[in-house]
């Protein structure tokens, strides 16, 4: 962090925030008024909370990371959610891009493989006053099969490819941003649109994320 960031008052670390998300691409007006309106510091506890305002991935409970918020802004970006939308999260993490989420759809849920997670996350939408995110603990690479077909799902944990759960719970004309990759350090952030006659797959730029895991955790 530099001195004059340091010595920043809440308006212009607000302005400097924003300023970075432009220019890293993020230039939805809808997407930008959301991330304005959520503020990141919420969802980052501890030591790195005074870091809430820059634009890089930060360490959260269960060895687990809150995403870097130009990436968090061009896959909400991609993702073009509608307000009328459903969308499934899988990856819960902080909460913070499910909170996004909720600023832009009708219902988002959102899953994550540690309960832990999910009650901290729960506990910031409550206090925010987000009463349209529903949060469960749950394996999301099975997808939410009860509250299926969703209008656009969102992964945020890497896959080599990707769930064929997921594929089947997206809606005709729906839409999927997820990393994709056979490593840690090499991945694709890639955009898949269902059509009447398959999928269509758009690669979007290289990612880093922390891998998809099957089964529950223990936290
Ligand atoms: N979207 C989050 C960042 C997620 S980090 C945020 O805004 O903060 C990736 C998350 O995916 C981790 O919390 C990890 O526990 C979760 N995850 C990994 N594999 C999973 C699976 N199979 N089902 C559900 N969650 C999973």
């Amino acid at each position: 962090m530099t001195d004059d960031a340091a010595s920043d008052g809440p308006a212009e670390r607000q302005m400097r925030f924003l300023f970075a998300l432009r220019s890293r691409g993020v230039t939805d007006t809808r997407v930008l008024t959301a991330m304005e309106r959520i503020d990141r510091g919420a969802f980052v506890r501890g030591l790195f909370a005074e870091r809430a305002y820059e634009d890089m991935p930060l360490p959260i409970s269960c060895g687990q990371t809150i995403s870097q918020p130009s990436v968090v802004g061009l896959m909400t970006q991609a993702l073009n959610v509608q307000p009328r939308d459903t969308v499934l999260e899988v990856g819960t993490g902080s909460g913070y891009q499910a909170a996004i989420l909720s600023q832009l759809a009708r219902r988002v849920y959102t899953v994550d493989r540690h309960r832990r997670l999910v009650r901290e996350a729960q506990d910031v939408f409550r206090a925010m006053g987000l009463v349209n995110i529903t949060a469960f603990t749950a394996d999301g690479s099975h997808g939410l099969p009860e509250q299926a077909p969703f209008d656009r799902i969102i992964v945020t944990a890497a896959a080599e490819d990707p769930p064929s759960p997921l594929l089947a719970q997206l809606k005709l004309g729906g839409i999927m941003v997820l990393p994709v990759g056979q490593s840690d350090t090499v991945q694709s952030l890639i955009k898949v649109t269902r059509l009447e006659s398959g999928y269509d797959y758009e690669e979007l730029r290289p990612v880093r994320f922390v891998p998809l895991v099957e089964g529950l955790g223990t936290e």
